[in-house]
């Protein structure tokens, strides 16, 4: 089990939707190239973690009998890059994928919808009682569509603005409603746009307005598949190009999610309805955590941030990056984590005090405990 009130008193933002942070392998973080977006759908979904994560925090390892280890893990948080990067490529980008699939399954393509808010008001501050209200007022205007028997579904980002105001970007499977009647059930300005790219011939510099831009977009089967300004057509029988479709969108969604886009105390940023979640959203497979060696669970507990134990426990990095593990005074090693494990007798009897080990000065006491009997 995680402890989740370690992680986020250690403030961590907590992913979006489950609380199993560790359904992982466990190897060794490495500095060293990211996944790229360009090859991203399906070649990369057995990845299970970004290969480096400069913030690393701490976690504690512990099998069914109580021996345990320290390994440093990533972070996964929205605010580091590399996790980030590879939360992108691992999640948001198949779940863009499986949205426009939806969409278009109903002869309908996606939008994108931004939802402004009156400045000063609840519904755009950047607070916990924001998000609150957010969400609320989310869930009328959905009920808006619903109640006519029109499908609302989608994914919503929150965007805090320099100003301090917070917006919400919305990833949305919806029928053809007009901008009007879409802005007139919120209450406030709608930006609506088809998904789609630019078109490389016509689309306008900044100064365009945003009816010339729109007229600039392609927007991919089931919309019309050409630009409606200049009539430049893209081969949608290539996957490639749907692709560039999907990369953007999550592009576009997760630039909101990057550190400098942080916002005070919310903690998540993210929402999907719950037909959205079942449909679209990449499930992390659960219970990893099962132990070969030992045929039981491992448990995961979240011990803290790699740079402040590393300097209040000095023995802490050598010793993970050395792959010890540690049986309680008085216990045994297992066989757990391979033979190129080894095995060290704690000064502790429980796991839960296993820092111990590592407090400076600590190691002189250690030597003259026992060490792990000879096989
Ligand atoms: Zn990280
Ligand atoms: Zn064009
Ligand atoms: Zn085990």
């Amino acid at each position: 089990m995680v402890d989740l009130a370690a992680y986020i008193g250690a403030g961590a933002v907590l992913p979006d939707s489950e609380s199993n942070l560790l359904d992982c392998w466990v190897e060794d973080t490495t500095p060293n190239g990211l996944t790229s977006l360009v090859k991203p759908l399906i070649a990369n979904s057995h990845i299970r973690k970004p290969k480096w994560c400069p913030d690393s925090p701490y976690f504690q390892e512990v099998t069914a009998g109580g021996n345990w280890r320290n390994i440093r893990w990533v972070c996964r948080k929205w605010c580091c890059d590399p996790c980030r990067e590879y939360r992108i490529t691992s999640e948001i980008v198949p779940e863009v994928s499986a949205t426009l699939d939806w969409a278009s399954s109903l002869g309908w393509t996606a939008k994108l919808l931004t939802l402004t808010a009156p400045a000063g008001g609840i519904l755009s501050e950047a607070s916990p009682a924001g998000c609150k209200a957010r969400s609320r007022r989310l869930q009328h205007f959905k009920q808006e569509f619903t109640r006519k028997g029109e499908m609302f579904e989608y994914l919503s980002v929150a965007e805090s603005h320099k100003s301090g105001r917070v917006h919400l970007h919305l990833l949305v499977v919806m029928p053809y409603v007009p901008q009007r009647v879409i802005e007139k059930r919120w209450g406030y300005r709608v930006d609506v746009k088809g998904v789609g790219l630019r078109c490389p011939k016509c689309y306008p510099g900044r100064g365009a307005t945003r009816e010339a831009r729109k007229r600039s977009m392609i927007i991919p089967p089931p919309g019309r598949g050409s630009c409606s300004n200049c009539g430049h057509t893209v081969d949608w029988a290539n996957p490639a190009n749907m692709a560039d479709v999907v990369g953007i969108v999550a592009l576009e969604l997760s630039k909101y999610l990057t550190k400098e886009a942080d916002m005070a105390g919310v903690r998540k940023r993210m929402n999907r309805t719950q037909a959205w979640g079942k449909r679209c959203q990449v499930k992390r497979p659960k219970a990893p955590s099962f132990c070969p060696d030992c045929a039981d669970e491992h448990a995961f507990r979240f011990v803290g941030p790699s740079a402040r134990l590393e300097l209040a426990y000095p023995g802490l990095k050598v010793a993970a990056a050395a792959r010890v593990a540690y049986y309680p005074a008085g216990g045994a090693p297992s066989k757990c984590w391979g033979k190129d494990t080894v095995w060290v007798q704690s000064v502790a009897a429980v796991a839960s005090s296993g820092l111990m080990d590592h407090m400076p000065l600590m190691a002189d006491w250690r030597d003259s405990v026992p060490g792990p009997p000879d096989n």
